[in-house]
């Protein structure tokens, strides 16, 4: 055991880079997990981990599933690569078809990806194709929201509304707006979606008026915004943005990439709300995270509107080496059986109650100024330490690794994402822990 422990701590930690993270922090006081199964990691000094995350929200079905771990070991030994340009093999159809059926009603076109942010680098450029196929090639103006995250390559965090990505790399696309986010004071403490906001969507009007329909390609946006805080859109809120993007002939992007396989208690967000945009980006729990793998959804008449042409011709001119690759649609096709087999999107649903009154009865804890959920999303919002931001929120994930629980953070926001496979009992686990955490913060 001893020896064990030894030997899964590298001796140098300096030559991986480590991204989105404290370097120098971490490298002083590494933390390390070297095993995971089902709600628990194992880490490097031999502790079982409750993981509040779903690792970085993409391990719906928990860790290391029996059959999603065959599926990959069988397909590596059998058709570990295949490529995708000219020409196939069988188990890229079969997921885009499960990814079809999941999808809402003509979001019946998948094109693979790796990750989150290809997802929407494809989404973007395919809505931009989109218009110059159909003789509209003045719409290039793309349009995203403050607040919102949509990967970091350069087409995503330019319509992404993060400060610091756009001031650092996010000006090299010209034409892009931003929708002000729906984060309002009046709805702190909401349950599940906020009452006030959904006006906000009218600003689409406004930018409409501004540039002028006739140059906007497409908006996109988060149905609900996880990486920044858990902000959950306000009731109408989408719908709103729906009709003004269809009465414009805009096309609306859902970036589904949290949202997406049961978060929110359905498939898609899209589902949840109850409404339908032209693509759907996805990706974290495609596979259940053990492959890298991203797709977007489009509808039909995107898709379409592409196939036209000689016959010979490449229709859309875009593709990863590695989309639809054998092993990651392997992992996707059984990480959807797992889905289904142990109906875990009607489980994140048929727990959203608990989870919320759980979450809800933080309200009282030191520390907390906001409370925020939906599905099997939590955020909770802690009072800054004066010129200190980001600083108390990491101080209780610090913490919270220490006494078994991991949490992640972004800014002074506590997000928490279990798998949903969780029981009742780790709920309690997890929200007791954050309460024990803020109780001992400065
Ligand atoms: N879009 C959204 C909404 C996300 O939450 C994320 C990642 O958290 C991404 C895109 C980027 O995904 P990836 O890190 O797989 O590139």
């Amino acid at each position: 055991e001893e020896q064990n422990m030894n030997v899964t701590v590298p001796n140098n930690l300096d030559a991986f880079w480590m991204p989105f993270t404290a370097n120098r922090q971490f490298k002083a006081n590494p933390r390390l997990f070297v095993g995971a199964r089902d709600m628990h990691y194992r880490t490097h000094d031999g502790r079982d981990v409750l993981d509040g995350t779903s690792g970085l929200w993409c391990c719906n079905a928990g860790h290391c599933r029996p059959k999603i771990t065959e599926a990959v070991q069988r397909q590596v030994a059998t058709l570990d690569f295949a490529p995708t340009f000219q020409m196939g093999h069988p188990l890229a159809f079969e997921l885009a078809s499960r990814v079809a059926d999941l999808t809402p009603d003509g979001l019946d076109h998948i094109f693979f990806t790796n990750s989150g942010s290809e997802s929407v680098e494809t989404a973007l450029k395919i809505a931009l194709a989109y218009h110059q196929a159909r003789g509209e090639g003045r719409r290039t103006r793309l349009i995203g929201r403050e607040r919102g995250y949509h990967g970091v390559n350069f087409g995503g965090i330019s319509v992404g509304g993060i400060v610091n990505n756009r001031r650092h790399f996010g000006a090299l696309l010209t034409g892009v707006d931003h929708l002000p986010h729906t984060h309002l004071p009046e709805n702190r403490m909401s349950r599940s979606q906020p009452e006030h906001g959904a006006h906000l969507a009218e600003d689409l009007e406004r930018l409409i008026a501004l540039h002028g329909a006739e140059t906007i390609a497409a908006v996109i946006v988060e149905p609900l915004a996880g990486s920044t805080g858990v902000l959950i859109p306000p009731k109408g809120y989408l719908q709103r943005l729906r009709e003004i993007t269809a009465k414009h002939g805009i096309l609306l992007i859902f970036d589904e990439v949290i949202t997406g396989f049961g978060r929110l208690g359905t498939a898609f967000a899209a589902e949840r709300y109850g409404v339908t945009p032209d693509m759907i980006t996805m990706a974290k729990g495609l596979t259940n995270g053990v492959i890298p793998m991203g797709a977007v959804a489009a509808s039909g008449a995107i898709h379409d509107a592409f196939m036209t042409g000689p016959e010979h011709m490449i229709e859309l001119f875009h593709g990863y080496t590695y989309s639809g690759t054998p092993i990651a649609a392997a992992a996707g096709i059984a990480t959807l059986d797992t889905y289904r087999e142990e109906g875990l999107f009607d489980r994140a649903a048929e727990l959203a109650p608990y989870w919320e009154d759980a979450l809800h009865s933080l309200s009282d804890a030191r520390h907390v100024i906001d409370i925020r959920n939906e599905g099997l999303v939590g955020g909770i919002e802690l009072e800054p330490i004066d010129g200190q931001p980001t600083k108390r929120a990491f101080d209780a994930f610090l913490a919270a690794y220490e006494k078994g629980v991991l949490i992640r953070t972004t800014g002074d926001i506590i997000a928490m994402s279990p798998p949903l496979i969780v029981s009742r009992e780790q709920i309690d686990e997890l929200v007791g822990t954050v309460r024990d955490v803020l109780a001992t913060l400065d």
